[in-house]
């Protein structure tokens, strides 16, 4: 198969004192001799100038060589490093693309190509492909250590062990359904038990730390709810130490939502303001309310507002619709604000509730505190995680739920639907590495790469 050679900015636009163009593909060693006048010693970097097509220089720098397959993408590899401008970079890019070659194509890369072409060759698997954008993507100090985390395997390994594991079992299961008349009493020598049993416990585990390196990378998703004027708005100000969301007396101020991208410790959090609950015949605060209800099915921490000081009253029934409306959430937050006016105590059902008062700041720490351990993320959490996605819970729930109907075979002695089973199980866990991957999710995936990575 002839392959394009591939061509990119590496860099941002914009000024930079270093600016990189990237080649990957067969016409590397060709173009190199053009562009830097002589043949490179791999992988040195080589101070020279950069030749347009008369031999004249367009900038100078340095030209590092990476023969395949040891390079970044397993082929044949270049990059100038020139000045970070606009004008010489493109120049530079032009150049590279303008050259014409005896056989083959030189064209501009895809976004991610550079990566797509790494994972084609085995250099990455697809779990630690998807950890390089999210490394170039992440906000936070905590997020890129797990990204990193994961680029350099440590969720790919858990993965792999969990596959050993199952391809173990399997055969096992499967070496009996070869001896039909024996196939009890062997599967019961063979411990499948048990296995399965440990298969289960190892990947709630790795389910666990995937849903905090998933949180790092798409935040938590908390909404603040209550009834008009108790300081939703206040509040999201607070968290977000500066004024998103107007506040005033008048209830009904807030009508749309209005979303907040917090850090709390690193971990990053969409806080999200909501029109205050209340029967109202206002046609356009009324939408404002159905938005508020859509959000909180959608969040995963619902944060209900309640007024310390009963200025304004609090309306069981309509908590009660929140708390049933928020069913598939992590939690429902009681807070009671204005606790700098009137410290209301709590008992009974309520005695997990926080009290602050957005105004002064009392009890922040301690509400941001709660969302973290509702993120997972407390105690010695940072250690042993690593950045995931919402494909990677899902393909880990399905294996999981695939073990736990094995389980269940296996109890009514049913071995060709725990085989089946098991096959399933093994078969969500090669997508998360991307043994078994469809072009459109290699698309979906790649096609969010940043070009030139
Ligand atoms: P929302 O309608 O729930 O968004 O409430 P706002 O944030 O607009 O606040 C309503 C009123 O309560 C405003 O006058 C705020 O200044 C006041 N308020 C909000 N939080 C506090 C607080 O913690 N203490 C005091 N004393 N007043 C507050």
């Amino acid at each position: 198969m002839v392959t394009d050679t591939i061509v990119a900015i590496a860099t941002p636009p914009g000024r930079g004192a270093i600016g990189v163009v990237r080649v990957s593909g067969p016409l590397v060693v060709a173009l190199t001799q053009a562009v830097c006048g002589r043949p490179l010693v791999p992988r040195v970097a080589t101070h020279l100038s950069f030749l347009d097509e008369n031999g004249q220089p367009i900038d100078e720098g340095l030209a590092i060589f990476f023969p395949g397959p040891h390079s970044y993408t397993g082929e044949d590899v270049l990059e100038l490093q020139g000045h970070g401008g606009v004008g010489v970079l493109s120049l530079l890019l032009n150049r590279c693309l303008g050259f014409v070659p005896s056989s083959g194509r030189m064209r501009m890369a895809e976004p991610g190509e550079f990566t797509q072409r790494a994972f084609l060759h085995d250099k990455l698997d697809l779990a630690q492909a998807e950890s390089v954008a999210d490394l170039i993507d992440a906000g936070t100090e905590r997020a890129a250590r797990s990204a990193l985390a994961s680029l350099q395997g440590t969720f790919s390994q858990l993965i792999s062990d969990l596959q050993n594991r199952l391809i173990d079992v399997r055969m096992r299961v499967e070496a009996c359904l070869d001896f039909p008349e024996e196939d009890i009493p062997f599967i019961e020598r063979e411990g499948v038990a048990q296995r399965l049993s440990d298969i289960l416990a190892v990947l709630t585990q790795v389910h666990d730390s995937a849903s905090r390196g998933a949180v790092l990378r798409e935040g938590l998703r908390v909404v603040l709810v209550g009834a008009p004027n108790v300081g939703k708005s206040s509040l999201l100000n607070a968290l977000a130490e500066q004024d998103v969301a107007l506040v005033t007396a008048i209830a009904g101020t807030t009508r749309d939502r209005i979303v907040q991208e917090i850090s709390v410790d690193g971990v990053p959090m969409h806080v999200i303001d909501t029109a205050g609950l209340r029967d109202t015949s206002d046609e356009v605060e009324r939408l404002g309310i159905a938005r508020t209800w859509q959000e909180v099915q959608r969040s995963q921490v619902v944060v209900l507002l309640r007024d310390a000081t009963g200025t304004v009253p609090v309306d069981h029934a309509l908590e009660q619709k929140v708390v049933q409306q928020a069913s598939s959430c992590r939690a429902v937050v009681r807070v009671w604000n204005k606790s700098d006016l009137a410290l209301h105590v709590s008992q009974g059902k309520d005695a997990d509730a926080v009290h602050i008062s957005a105004k002064t700041g009392l009890g922040l720490d301690q509400l941001r505190q709660r969302l973290l351990d509702l993120a997972g993320w407390t105690g010695d959490a940072s250690s042993g995680v690593f950045a995931a996605r919402a494909r990677h819970l899902q393909a880990l729930q399905r294996s999981r739920v695939a073990c736990q109907e094995a389980t269940q075979h296996l109890t009514a002695k049913e071995l060709e639907l725990l085989a089946e089973c098991l096959r399933q199980a093994h078969a969500a866990l090669s997508e998360i590495t991307g043994e078994f991957s469809s072009d459109d999710l290699l698309g979906e995936i790649f096609g969010r790469f940043c070009i030139g990575k």
